[in-house]
């Protein structure tokens, strides 16, 4: 894609300011020669491309696929899609649509068309996982946290070029008792190393999310439970109270911002959404209680069933042996929360470098007992809500992101092949 001129920093120019803006002109430096090559290889669209006479970046037309929307589940055959400046001006049956002229064209026959698909819990720490999270399919996304605000430097990358990353909501820096190297995120977190108990009392949670806040963070990213991916911690052990928790929650409310919380333990999980907690993470073990509060709240639950598939074909034994023991409980929790109504959301939990495809969270929600469709809409309609994307991602409708993903089958039919999408469209520019 053609890359504009840099923007200039923001007239509001703090000393935080400037770490982020050099952060995010340093990933735009290296990635916009990563683009331009790209750019250059017109091969690598699946879909045969027609440039526009005035080849307007932004400016795209999809023309003769299947087109799905997930919010009616309406299937629409030889669809034109219809992307200006980013967003969808028209989208439905052609011959229905005006098709306007000098756009490009992306041939889209044979194909099914799907908005971009929403992890909402990834790890984006490098221009290089963005790009790669995107071309997987990932148009969207919800950080679950990054150790030195690379995230809110990645959000202001898919602003200006928007092929090269996920559009992002930030979590800057996870609120958890130990924050090792972290405490140099910020010289404002320094101090909290002098901790003997590390970042408990309600000071230190409250400076964590503050020095968050402060860096511009979108949401906040805390934890109830120890870690599943490491094999000396124990899931089930928790390391906040609920008046921790709560704490945490007030301290995010009062920037206007929610909290994703790590939980594993039903007690845990408990305490974590009844201290306010917008979104439950992994929570294996939630019970039928917490279920029906997640229900009476509108409290998301976001399993990232990958991460724990993943942990099953772990090589160390203990890794191993506690994922083929979780899999199967976290898919019962799964289907037990859609059966009370519980608002769902697809994440991976990808992270350090090796980005899984949203599509086979979306596959994996489908094996725990939602229907296509369903399973569809946690990764479209559902995570788009609680990303607070409702009128931007999720559909292909006027008004909407041009963010768009070419199938080589009917995902309703067999759901594996949104895995492989053949064709990634973001804010209307030809990203893979
Ligand atoms: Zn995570």
């Amino acid at each position: 894609m053609c890359v504009e001129a840099i923007p200039p920093p923001s007239s509001a120019l703090t000393r935080r300011g400037v770490l982020a803006g050099a952060a995010a002109l340093a990933g735009t430096v290296a990635a916009a020669g990563q683009a331009t090559a790209a750019g250059a290889d017109r091969g690598a669209a699946s879909g045969r491309r027609t440039p526009g006479a005035t080849a307007r970046v932004g400016h795209l037309v999809i023309h003769g696929g299947t087109l799905l929307d997930p919010a009616t589940g309406e299937v629409t055959e030889d669809a034109v899609v219809v992307i200006e400046d980013g967003t969808v001006r028209a989208a439905g049956r052609r011959g229905g649509v005006t098709v306007p002229q000098g756009f490009e064209v992306l041939d889209a026959h044979g194909r099914w068309i799907l908005p971009g698909l929403v992890d909402a819990h990834i790890h984006l720490s490098t221009a290089a996982e963005a790009r790669d999270a995107v071309r997987k399919g990932a148009t969207s996304a919800r950080s679950g946290s990054a150790s030195f605000y690379q995230d809110i430097a990645v959000r202001e990358l898919a602003r200006h070029s928007p092929a090269l990353a996920p559009r992002l909501k930030a979590a800057g820096v996870f609120v958890t008792p130990n924050l090792g190297d972290t405490v140099l995120a910020d010289p404002d977190l320094t101090p909290l190393a002098r901790l003997k108990d590390g970042v408990r009392s309600a000071e230190a949670l409250r400076r964590v999310v503050d020095v968050n806040l402060a860096r511009g963070a979108d949401v906040i990213k805390t934890r109830v439970n120890e870690r599943a991916g490491l094999p000396e911690q124990d899931p089930l052990a928790q390391v906040y109270s609920r008046e921790q928790l709560a704490e945490i929650v007030a301290a995010a409310r009062r920037g206007g911002k929610g909290v994703l919380c790590h939980s594993y333990s039903e007690q845990g999980c408990h305490d974590a959404v009844m201290a306010g907690i917008r979104s439950l993470e992994h929570g294996a073990f939630v019970g039928e209680r917490t279920l029906r509060e997640m229900r009476r709240r509108g409290t998301y639950f976001t399993p990232t069933l990958t991460a724990i598939a993943g942990l099953a074909e772990s090589s160390d034994p203990i890794l191993a042996e506690r994922g083929r023991t979780y899999l199967p409980i976290l898919k019962r929790a799964v289907i037990a929360a859609h059966e009370l109504g519980v608002p769902l959301a697809a994440g991976t939990d990808s992270s350090g470098g090796a980005v899984d495809p949203i599509g086979g969270e979306v596959e994996l929600m489908h094996s725990a007992g939602l229907s296509p469709l369903d399973a569809i809409r946690t990764a479209t309609t559902g995570a788009a809500r609680l990303l607070g994307l409702t009128r931007t991602a999720g559909r292909l409708t006027r008004g909407y992101a041009g963010d768009a993903l070419l199938l080589s089958g009917d995902p309703l039919a067999d759901l594996s092949v949104l895995k492989r999408p053949v064709g990634v469209v973001r804010a209307g520019v030809v990203a893979a």
